[in-house]
C-alpha cells in the first residue's frame, strides 16, 4: 500500500469503452469520428466527475490518432496518443474557466487559435467551467466561436448548461451526461479493488457509491480514502463509520417495529439514532428509500436491480414479503411528507416522532392490545381533541349476536360529503396543517383497505363523538316494512361494495321489539360485512325512519356457526382480497362518490 497511486488518476479512461456509465453518447462521438464529421463546438453538460473532462481527452486523443483501432479507439502507442498520455501533447489546450475567467485569458486562448497543429490534425481546446467565463470573455470568445479555423475544435464542460447563453448554445453540439449509477460505480470498484489486491464488501462499495452520488471521481476519492483508512480491507462497518452512514440494520429494526405497531421501540430506536448524531431528515430520507428499497424488492426480477450484497438483498427480499404494497405505498408517502415539511417545521423532532407513530398506526398487531391502547392514548391529544365515547361494538370472540345500538355513526362514502369537511378540528400547534390533511385522509382509507380492523372501528368511534350530541332524528315508531324499505335502499345505492350490497339483499332485517331489529346471517363473512358496516347502516336507517334509537343485532343462523371457523384476520383478508383493487384504483384517483 505504500506506494499507492490515487485511483481516480490511476484508472482514468484511455479509450470510450473504458469510459463508465456513458454508453449512449460515448457511441455517439464515436460514430461521429467513424464518419468523419466533426463539429467545431461541443458542450458536454452533466454534473461533477461523471466524465466530461475525461471523454474530451479522449476524442481529443482519438481525432489525432494516427493509427485507430479496428473500432475506432486510439491506439495508444502512436507518437500523438504518446504525447497525450504523457501529457504534453501540443494538440490539446485545457483552461479551467473557474480560475481563468477574464478577457485577458480567452484573448490569450484565441491567439494560440489560430496557430495550426505541428503534427496530427486537430487542436482541441477543452473549457471546463465554461459558465464561469465572465461577459466580455464569453463576447469576445463568441466570434472565434462564430468563425474558427479549420483544425480548432472547442469542448465546452459545464456543470450547470443553464448559465450559458443561447447565443453560445445553439452554436454547439450538446452532450448530456448522467449520473453514473450505483450499480455501474460499483462495478467499476469491484474492478479496481480486484486490480489493486484490495479486499473490498459489495455493501462497503454500494455505500461509497450512493455517496458519491453518481460521480465516479468522487466514489474513487472515497475508495481511496477507504484504501488508507483501512489498510486494504474496506468492510461494511468501516465505511459507515468512516461517511457517517446510518446502518441498514437500523431501518430494519424500525421496519420491524412499525410492522408490529410498536410505538415505544419505535421511538427508541428514533432516540437511539438522534443520540448517534444523525439529523432528522436524514433519518426520514433513508427511511423513505428504504422503504422504496422494499418495494423494489417485491418483485424478485426487480430485486435483481438492487444493487446491493446477496445477503442484505434476501433480507430487503423477505422484509417485503411482510409487507403490503398498500403499506409501502402509504409508509413511502407519510416519511415523504415529513421531508417536505422538515424545513419548515418549527418542532422537528416531534415532526419525526410523529410520523414514527403514524407509521407504527398503519398496522397494528392485535397481539399487543394494550400497548396499542397506551399509544393511542398518548396520541389523541395530537390528532383528536375529543375523547371517544364508550361504544358499542363488541369483538366477534365475545357473542355470537352483536348489538349496535347507541352510535349514530358516520354515514358511507357514498352519502357523505368529501372528508375535507372533518379537517379542522385535526389541527395541531406543532404541525403544518398541510401535512395533517392528506394524512388524516390516508389514515381512514388505508383502514378502509383493511389493513386494520379495530383501528377503522376507533375511527369511526373518534369521528362520531362530536356530533353524539347535536344529531336528532327524533324518535318515530316504525314499521317493519318501513324497515325492509329502507334497509333495501341502502343496499340499492351500494355500487362498489359488492359484497355488502349482496349480503344485505339476502338477508333482510326482522323487527324484535319496537327499535330494536336482527339480522340473520348464514356465515362469518356475512355477520362481519354488517357488523364493520354497521354504523353507516344504522346512520342512514335512523335518517331514514326518523329514529335515533334504531338498534341492530346480527346472528349467524343455528347450525351454520360453526361451518367457517376463521380467525378475523382470515375474514379480513378475504374481504380485502375481494376489494382492495378497487379501493386502492379509488383511492390512488381521489374517487368520491356523489
Ligand atoms: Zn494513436
Amino acid at each position: 500500500m505504500d506506494n499507492y497511486i490515487v485511483s481516480a488518476r490511476k484508472y482514468r479512461p484511455s479509450t470510450f469503452r473504458s469510459v463508465v456509465g456513458q454508453e449512449a453518447l460515448t457511441t455517439t462521438l464515436k460514430n461521429a469520428i467513424i464518419n468523419n464529421k466533426l463539429a467545431h463546438a461541443y458542450l458536454f453538460s452533466g454534473p461533477r466527475g461523471v466524465g466530461k473532462t475525461t471523454c474530451a481527452r479522449i476524442f481529443a486523443k482519438t481525432i489525432n490518432c494516427f493509427h485507430p483501432t479496428a473500432d475506432h479507439e486510439a491506439c495508444n502507442v502512436c507518437e500523438s496518443c504518446v504525447a497525450f498520455n504523457e501529457q504534453r501533447s501540443y494538440n490539446i489546450h485545457e483552461l479551467d474557466a473557474a480560475s481563468n475567467n477574464g478577457v485577458d485569458d480567452i484573448r490569450a486562448l484565441i491567439e494560440q487559435v489560430r496557430i495550426p497543429p505541428q503534427i496530427g490534425k486537430y487542436k482541441v481546446y477543452i473549457i471546463d467551467e465554461v459558465h464561469m467565463l465572465s461577459t466580455s470573455a464569453f463576447n469576445s470568445f463568441l466570434k472565434t466561436l462564430e468563425e474558427p479555423p479549420a483544425h480548432a475544435i472547442f469542448i465546452l464542460a459545464t456543470t450547470e448548461k443553464h448559465k450559458i447563453i443561447p447565443t453560445i448554445l445553439s452554436r454547439c453540439q450538446v452532450y448530456d451526461f448522467n449520473r453514473i449509477s450505483i450499480s455501474d460505480i460499483v462495478h467499476h470498484l469491484e474492478y479496481v479493488a480486484e486490480q489493486e489486491n484490495v479486499k473490498a464488501e459489495t455493501e462497503a462499495l454500494n455505500i461509497i457509491a450512493q455517496k458519491a452520488d453518481g460521480g465516479m471521481r468522487d466514489a474513487l476519492s472515497i475508495f481511496d480514502q477507504m484504501v488508507s483508512y483501512t489498510g486494504g480491507n474496506i468492510t461494511y462497518s468501516a465505511v459507515i463509520d468512516t461517511l457517517n452512514v446510518l446502518d441498514y440494520e437500523y431501518y430494519f429494526k424500525l421496519t420491524d417495529t412499525i410492522l408490529a405497531g410498536n410505538v415505544v421501540d419505535c421511538l427508541l430506536i428514533i432516540n437511539d439514532i438522534y443520540n448517534r448524531g444523525f439529523e432528522g431528515q436524514y433519518i426520514i430520507g433513508g427511511l423513505a428509500s428504504h422503504f422504496r428499497d422494499l418495494l423494489v424488492c417485491k418483485d424478485s426480477r426487480s430485486a435483481q436491480l438492487f444493487q446491493v450484497g446477496s445477503s442484505i438483498r434476501n433480507r430487503y427480499i423477505e422484509t417485503a414479503k411482510r409487507c403490503s404494497n398498500e403499506f409501502l405505498y402509504q409508509a413511502i408517502d407519510m416519511a415523504n411528507t415529513c421531508d417536505l415539511n422538515y424545513r419548515a417545521s418549527k418542532n422537528k423532532r416531534l415532526l419525526v416522532e410523529l410520523t414514527m407513530i403514524r407509521l407504527c398506526q398503519l398496522i397494528e398487531n392485535p397481539t399487543e392490545t394494550t400497548l396499542d391502547r397506551k399509544d393511542d392514548s398518548t396520541l389523541k391529544p395530537i390528532k383528536k381533541p375529543e375523547q371517544p365515547a364508550a361504544t358499542t361494538t363488541t369483538s366477534q370472540s365475545e357473542a355470537k349476536a352483536t348489538t349496535y345500538a347507541s352510535t349514530p355513526n358516520v354515514k358511507n362514502k357514498m352519502q357523505e360529503p368529501p372528508s375535507e369537511e372533518k379537517e379542522p378540528n385535526t389541527a395541531s400547534k406543532n404541525i403544518p396543517p398541510k401535512k395533517e390533511a392528506p394524512l388524516k385522509k390516508r389514515t381512514v382509507s388505508i383502514n378502509e383497505m383493511g389493513i386494520s380492523i379495530s383501528e377503522l372501528k376507533n375511527e369511526n368511534k373518534k369521528e362520531n363523538t362530536s356530533e353524539l350530541n347535536n344529531k336528532k332524528n327524533g324518535s318515530k315508531p316504525f314499521t317493519e316494512e318501513n324497515l325492509i324499505n329502507a334497509w333495501k335502499a341502502y343496499a340499492d345505492a351500494l355500487t362498489e361494495e359488492k359484497l355488502l350490497k349482496n349480503t344485505m339483499s339476502l338477508y333482510l332485517p326482522k323487527l324484535l321489539a319496537e327499535t330494536l331489529f336482527e339480522v340473520e346471517v348464514n356465515t362469518e363473512i356475512n355477520k362481519h360485512y354488517l357488523e364493520d358496516n354497521s354504523a353507516s347502516i344504522l346512520a342512514y336507517l335512523r335518517e331514514k325512519l326518523q329514529n335515533d334509537d334504531v338498534t341492530m343485532t346480527i346472528k349467524i343462523a343455528e347450525g351454520n356457526a360453526i361451518k367457517k371457523p376463521l380467525t378475523s384476520r382470515e375474514i379480513f383478508d378475504e374481504m380485502v382480497k375481494q376489494n382492495s383493487s378497487l379501493q386502492k384504483l379509488s383511492d390512488e384517483f381521489g374517487l368520491e362518490l356523489s
